[in-house]
């Protein structure tokens, strides 16, 4: 089947992926393959701009690629690859941060952000960031960029960006990507309030064994307002409930939306219903990543090649770009 056009997503080797990753962007990397050229990159540079140590950088790559493929990302098909292995980007991220006022990326919410967090290490790339990443978004060509509704302004400087060096250099030769809203779900933490995340230790890794996911669907936060088992309780505002929604048969959430409110369930029992129907969705999963961790030749070659094919487009693209800006 014909492809409405490319689709290009990155994200930093973060190591192995939790629940939330999955569910708020793998799951839709997987999903796009059908309908969209696919390019997804694991951008180990824009890592650089906040990591202390690169010490990890490597093995935090291979476990992110395990993890996506494990997932469904099909390498036959699109093209995973690690950005530092198209070093074109670096030039193109040059050649655009000409035409990128200094004050635009000072005044970049998520630039103040980062200062905030790191005000020890506000480095050049920290600035550049969002170049960067209009770099790695049009080397490729790309049509759309699937984000959730907060992640959207980044997209717009994008656009910006491109507009700003097609009129500077007389050229149609970058593409203003389009943004594709997805629904990305804000999956909570097990400490039932913030968002899923590593660094808050309050994840789910979709690597666990089953028996150490059900050790932290144990440990979730559950209605406050229900003590003991005989209190009922509200499902509503229980991230256990949600969590029910996506990995439990409709029937069984059904029941639980009813016996919660009548205590007719108690926590224990629900969480561990849960555990039983994530591990068995997670089964597939976990088989195949195992297979791959064993050869990690292989997958190292699905990196290497991935980045081959990215480096053919990007190649392409840099020889347009040189002549519209008429590079000596
Ligand atoms: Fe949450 Fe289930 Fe307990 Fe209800 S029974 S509060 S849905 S864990």
């Amino acid at each position: 089947m014909a492809k409405k056009g490319r689709v290009f997503s990155g994200a930093r080797p973060t190591g192995r992926q939790h629940l939330g990753n999955y569910l708020g962007a793998i799951k839709n990397y997987v999903a796009l393959q059908d309908t969209y050229d696919s390019v997804y990159c694991i951008v180990d540079v824009h890592a650089l701009t906040t990591v202390e140590t690169t010490e990890n950088l490597k093995q935090n790559t291979f476990e992110m690629a395990l993890d996506w493929l494990a997932a469904g990302i099909r390498p036959d098909e699109s093209i995973l690859f690690v950005q530092s292995h198209v070093p074109e980007v670096m030039e193109l991220h040059t050649y655009l941060s000409m035409v990128t006022p200094f004050g635009k990326l000072t005044d970049l919410p998520t630039f103040k952000e980062k200062v905030r967090q790191q005000p020890e290490n506000v480095n050049y790339g920290l600035l550049g960031y969002p170049v960067l990443m209009t770099a790695d978004i049009v080397l490729y060509k790309t049509d759309i960029v699937p984000v959730g509704i907060d992640q959207a302004p980044h997209i717009e400087f994008a656009r910006e960006t491109v507009r700003s060096f097609n009129y500077r250099f007389n050229t149609k030769v970058l593409i203003e990507p389009q943004v594709k809203h997805t629904e990305v779900l804000k999956v909570v933490g097990i400490d039932g309030k913030d968002k899923m995340s590593k660094s808050l230790n309050n994840h789910i890794e979709l690597a666990s064994t089953a028996e150490e996911t059900t050790k932290r669907v144990r440990e979730m936060v559950t209605d406050p307002a229900r003590q003991r088992k005989t209190d009922p309780g509200n499902p509503d505002i229980c991230n256990v409930f949600t969590m029910h929604k996506i990995f439990s048969p409709q029937e069984e959430v059904d029941m639980i939306n009813v016996e919660c409110r009548r205590a007719g369930i108690g926590c224990v029992d629900c969480k561990l219903r849960f555990a039983n129907n994530l591990n068995k969705d997670l089964e597939p999963f976990r088989a195949k990543r195992a297979d791959l961790e064993s050869k990690p030749s292989y997958v190292q070659d699905i990196l290497n090649d991935g980045g081959k094919r990215a480096r053919a487009i990007a190649q392409q693209t840099m020889s347009e770009v040189r002549e519209a800006m008429q590079l000596p």
